[in-house]
């Protein structure tokens, strides 16, 4: 009898936890009509900045037009994403060819030094990176220099850019509001490296439609799904004057209706009430929503770290082994889970990746409504990050929900295209783009 007693308090335990799982998965569910709402009011938004009304874009101007392919040169092009440094030494060789000649590449957190904290002052940070330089140049050359920057600037010129925030938890002291080109000039400077001269700093979506142009006629858009998220896209303007690419930081959109994770984890964050959007669909993010509903749930009581990686390994997991789950787990803390609690945690990984994978694609469609409102043209989206890139399944999703919500026929002309090098590619041409004096004015 006490058994038949134990086992039907179990049965009740588990009707309420599945109906509280069903409650967390149903939190991460947006439906068609939902996402064409999204993709509505990121188009008025940008319509709005563009009168420079109240906008949750920052509608950055590049000074920079497409490229024409003919760039050439030797030139150096600095990659300061949300995770690594990276430099390149790339050959332009026109016709929109190009060869990566050196590379380095450093992380920004070790297990001996972090510069991503606020321990971390300005010049420490540049000085960091003006070294890195220092490794792959030699003192005898000139070398123009283009800073893929994945943060938010203000540009008053191709060589102006004024970081507005931090964003993706970055939190180095002194750098906001600064001129990152002036920084990282000084830093060369006392590096005794005044051979080498900043002249282009730009987004990393930015750089993705730069470097995507060079293969393709039809990018209209760039955009990053990495460790944080953000679109540019080409700006007609008037229609008269050749487009000028401009960069949204999409990642502050701000008009979403937040669930529970996505509020604490806002509260939680470095700066909070801000890269809204971001902070539901970027790599950064989507491991600590899961470690968020996993505590809802009663079933971790430690804090732990999950990492987008560990998300695509995750996904990707089955019954009745969950081996590499049970590894991820384990590596952090001592519990285990029954093949039952497996499950739900795969199962809410997906939703996690489905949501960030549907919200942004309803993004893209706000700004080519924008550009062109019946999708009359070929409008072609270059993609770079490890999210895009790596994430099981990420790309299908976005693919899927172009048809669910635009049908067969618009959706085909948008077309999805990976760009993983536009970082630096992107740094090279912005630089000879300078050299060559082919510079966009102010309008
Ligand atoms: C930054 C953007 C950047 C994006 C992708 C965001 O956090 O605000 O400037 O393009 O991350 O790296
Ligand atoms: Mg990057």
């Amino acid at each position: 009898i006490m058994q038949l007693e134990d086992l039907k308090w179990a049965g009740d335990c588990m009707g309420v936890i599945e109906s509280k799982i069903n409650e967390c998965l149903q939190e991460f569910e947006i439906d068609s009509i939902q996402l064409k709402r999204i993709a509505d009011v990121f188009c008025q938004e940008i319509e709005r900045g563009l009168k420079k009304e109240k906008s949750s874009f920052k509608m950055l101007k590049s000074y920079l037009q497409l490229p024409n392919g003919e760039e050439k040169g030797h030139y150096l092009a600095l990659d300061f994403g949300g995770t690594n440094l990276r430099i390149l030494l790339i050959a332009l060789l026109g016709q929109g060819r190009f060869k990566v000649i050196k590379k380095v590449t450093a992380p920004l957190i070790t297990e001996s030094y972090n510069y991503i904290t606020n321990n971390v002052c300005a010049e420490e940070l540049f000085d960091f990176i003006a070294e890195l330089i220092r490794k792959v140049t030699d003192d005898e050359y000139r070398y123009f220099l283009g800073h893929t920057f994945s943060f938010p600037s203000e540009q008053s010129a191709l060589n102006h850019a004024r970081l507005i925030v931090w964003t993706k938890e970055f939190a180095v002291q002194g750098v906001e509001g600064k001129d990152v080109n002036a920084l990282l000039s000084d830093a060369l400077i006392r590096k005794g490296r005044s051979n080498i001269i900043p002249v282009a700093v730009i987004n990393d979506t930015v750089a993705t439609i730069l470097a995507a142009a060079y293969k393709d006629d039809c990018v209209h858009i760039g955009s990053i799904c990495g460790t944080g998220h953000n679109t540019a896209y080409l700006e007609s303007y008037d229609g008269k004057r050749c487009p000028m690419i401009i960069n949204l930081e999409s990642g502050n959109f701000s008009h979403l209706r937040l669930n529970t994770f996505d509020k604490i984890l806002d509260q939680q964050s470095e700066k909070k009430g801000e890269q809204v959007f971001e902070k539901m669909v970027a790599g950064k993010y989507l491991g600590r929503l899961l470690v968020l509903v996993l505590k809802e749930l009663g079933m971790l009581k430690q804090e732990i770290v999950l990492t987008s990686k560990d998300l695509s390994e995750i996904i990707q997991d089955s019954s009745p082994n969950y081996r590499k789950t049970k590894e991820i787990f384990f590596a952090q803390i001592e519990d285990t889970f029954t093949e039952m609690e497996y499950s739900y945690i795969v199962e809410i990984a997906k939703r996690i990746i489905r949501r960030s994978a549907r919200l942004v694609t309803a993004g893209y469609i706000g700004i080519i409504q924008h550009m062109d409102f019946n999708f009359n043209n070929k409008h072609h989206i270059a993609i770079d990050g490890s999210l895009y890139e790596k994430m099981p399944g990420y790309a299908q999703l976005i693919q899927k929900t172009f048809v669910e919500l635009l049908g067969d026929e618009k959706a085909k002309n948008i077309k999805v295209i990976l760009e993983n090098q536009g970082s630096g590619i992107g740094g090279a041409i912005a630089a000879a783009i300078f050299n060559e004096g082919r510079l966009d004015s102010d309008r």
